[in-house]
C-alpha cells in the first residue's frame, strides 16, 4: 500500500495515542514490559501494556487541567520489550534499553508487566547518569528481602531499589509485613502532597516516579494482581501527581505497573493507568 494512503486512512492502534515519532525525534520514550513471572497472587500483568495503550484511544488527548495535548508531544512508542532467557537476562535487557534512553537525553515510560521490572529500569538509568531519587505510589510496601525465595519478587521491589539508591519515598502504601514497615525509611500512607515534594526538591538528585496502579482502590482498580482495600481514588491520585509538575524538569521518567486486564471490569483499571500515563507525559513535555 502506498504510504500516503496508509497515512490519510489508516491508524496503528497497537501503540500508545498520539506516539507515532521515531527515536531519534522523540523527547519522551514510551515501551512495555510484558513480565509476571513472580506475580504471588492473580498473574495476568503481562497483558497490562496492551491494554493502557488500547485504553489511551478512548482518552481525549488535551488535558483540561494542564491545558495541553499530547498531540503536540513527541513521543516514540516502542512496543514491548522482547523477553528471553531466565529473570538475570531479561532484567538487563530492561536495564540496557532504560540506560540507552537516558543516555539520548529523553525521558523514559516504562508499562508494566509487575512491579519487580521497576528494579532493572533503577539500575540502567543509575549506570548512565549516576544516584537517582525514587518516589514509589503503592498499596504495598514492596520492601521484602525475598519472598517465596525469589529476591527478585515483586513484593521486594523496592528493597531491591534501596540498595540501589537511599533515596526512597513511598507514598499510599497501606499494607506491609511488620518488618517491612520497621525497615522502611521514607514512607506514608497518604498521598505525597505539596510539602513532600518541596523535601525531594531540596535533595537536587534525578528523580524516577513509580506508580503501582494498586495504590487506587479496588472500586477504582479492580484489574490488578493484589488489590488492597481502602485506597484512593483516581482523582485523589492524580491531585497529588500534579504536584510532580514544580520539579518537571527532574523528573527522568517514570513507569505504571501491575495492571492485569484479566481482572478488570469495563477496562476501569485500563482507563485510569491511561489517563494518569496521559497526565504524566503531558506534565513532563510542553
Ligand atoms: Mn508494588
Ligand atoms: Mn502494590
Amino acid at each position: 500500500m502506498k504510504d500516503d494512503i496508509r497515512a490519510k486512512y489508516f491508524e496503528d492502534f497497537t501503540r500508545f495515542t498520539c506516539a507515532s515519532d521515531g527515536f531519534d525525534d522523540a523527547e519522551g520514550i514510551i515501551f512495555g514490559i510484558p513480565y509476571d513471572k513472580t506475580v504471588c497472587f492473580r498473574p495476568g500483568a503481562r497483558f497490562g501494556p496492551e491494554a493502557m495503550r488500547k485504553a489511551s484511544w478512548g482518552l481525549e488527548t488535551y488535558s483540561p487541567v494542564l491545558k495541553k495535548d499530547l498531540v503536540d508531544c513527541k513521543l516514540c512508542d516502542l512496543q514491548d520489550i522482547s523477553l528471553f532467557g531466565d529473570t538475570e537476562a531479561i532484567f538487563n535487557d530492561i536495564a540496557a534499553v532504560s540506560g540507552e534512553i537516558v543516555k539520548h537525553g529523553k525521558k523514559l515510560i516504562a508499562f508494566g508487566g509487575e512491579h519487580s521490572i521497576t528494579y532493572p529500569i533503577i539500575r540502567g538509568i543509575k549506570d548512565v547518569i549516576g544516584d537517582i531519587a525514587v518516589l514509589q505510589f503503592d498499596a504495598h510496601c514492596d520492601l521484602r528481602d525475598e519472598y517465596l525465595g525469589d529476591k527478585f519478587s515483586h513484593a521486594c521491589v523496592m528493597r531491591r531499589c534501596l540498595e540501589t539508591t537511599d533515596d526512597v519515598y513511598q507514598f499510599g502504601i497501606r499494607s506491609g509485613e511488620r518488618e517491612e514497615w520497621k525497615f522502611a525509611k521514607n514512607i506514608s500512607m497518604q498521598l505525597m502532597k505539596k510539602e513532600d515534594v518541596d523535601k525531594i526538591a531540596e535533595i537536587g538528585k534525578p528523580v524516577y516516579v513509580t506508580i503501582d496502579i494498586d495504590v487506587l482502590d479496588p472500586a477504582f482498580a479492580p484489574g490488578v494482581g493484589t488489590p488492597e482495600p481502602c485506597g484512593f481514588s483516581t482523582e485523589e491520585l492524580l491531585s497529588s501527581l500534579y504536584n510532580l509538575q514544580k520539579i518537571r524538569d527532574s523528573i527522568i521518567g517514570f513507569d505504571v505497573v501491575e495492571l492485569s486486564p484479566v481482572y478488570d471490569s469495563g477496562n476501569i483499571t485500563a482507563m485510569a493507568a491511561a489517563k494518569i500515563v496521559r497526565e504524566m507525559i503531558l506534565m513532563l513535555f510542553g
